[in-house]
């Protein structure tokens, strides 16, 4: 099980080497010649996340795994700051306000319509989503 917690392919993706030069994908990891036409799509973290569920279809996906926490609490949210969004740490996501004066709240491509309702209905207010595969081709 190489992308399973502990596989290799898992520890060298996680590896600090490894998450602090890639932010969704590189040449080290899953960037090759012939998936050249898809290289701004790959995404190592949601390839992980596929993984994971593949193995167990309860495995937890969320911004609390490791992989995404620190990827969520510094790049992303520099990111965001860096294109004038107001940003808070909030629920274990990140929320705030865009460059529009519009409220945001940042999902997860997989999580389901019923767990964003949840999140959304608990926040004060009308909250729009972002995704963050969106928010991760921002920064090119
Ligand atoms: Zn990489």
């Amino acid at each position: 099980m190489p992308l399973i917690e502990n596989g290799e392919i898992y520890k060298s993706l996680v590896s600090n080497h490894h998450q602090e030069d890639c932010t969704s994908s590189c040449y080290d990891c899953i960037r090759d010649y012939s998936n050249q036409n898809i290289h701004h799509l790959l995404d190592w973290r949601l390839g992980l996340d596929l993984a994971r569920l593949s193995y167990d279809s309860n495995s937890k996906i969320d911004f609390t795994v490791s992989y995404w926490r620190e990827y969520i609490t510094n790049t992303i949210k520099n990111v965001l700051l860096k294109h004038k969004y107001i940003v808070e740490e909030v629920k274990d996501t990140l929320i705030g306000i865009d460059p529009f004066g519009e409220n945001y709240c940042l999902v997860h491509p997989f999580w389901s319509a019923k767990k964003i309702s949840k999140l959304i209905g608990s926040l004060p207010g009308h909250y729009k989503t972002i995704s963050i595969f969106d928010i991760s081709k921002l920064k090119n």
